[in-house]
């Protein structure tokens, strides 16, 4: 099976790095899968899980936002925060979604504060998702 180079890397540091049979990512416009060989691209990324297949294994990590370039042997992720399963801490994620519902519920629908819940919000949910998978 064809592979390609898969790397994801945020300003802490690299997260994944290895050959991969298939990337697939949450864009701004929807799901997007990758398989080798694919034109280039460069797309914003959305909150969501970042899938890896590998050996017909998925790798599932959470990441919040950022870019995703694509080229035909390789992937780059390059996003804002990036974890693997393992590295989620679910307290730490469970906490920050009560304390982002309890801004949604206190914030008005439409100034900064409520966008910031929301956000912290999706972060959240993610991780908690891609832990639990
Ligand atoms: P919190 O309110 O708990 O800080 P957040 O969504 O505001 O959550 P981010 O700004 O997205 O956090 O991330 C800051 C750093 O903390 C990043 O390096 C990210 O990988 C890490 N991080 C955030 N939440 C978790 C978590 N639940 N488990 C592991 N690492 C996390």
């Amino acid at each position: 099976m064809k592979t390609m180079q898969a790397n994801v890397v945020t300003p802490d540091g690299s997260v994944y790095n290895g050959q991969v049979e298939m990337v697939s990512a949450k864009t701004t416009e929807g799901e997007l899968g990758i398989l080798p060989g694919h034109l280039p691209l460069v797309t914003p990324l959305d909150v969501g899980a970042v899938r890896l297949k590998h050996d017909s294994k998925i790798q599932l990590i959470a990441v919040s936002g950022g870019f995703m370039e694509v080229r035909p042997d390789e992937v780059n992720v390059l996003a804002e925060s990036a974890e693997l399963p393992s590295d989620i801490d679910v307290a730490r994620a469970r906490a920050a979604k009560e304390r982002a519902e309890r801004r949604l519920e206190q914030a008005k629908k439409d100034n900064i504060d409520f966008k910031r819940a929301e956000m912290a919000l999706k972060r959240a949910i993610n991780r908690l998702d891609v832990a639990n998978k």
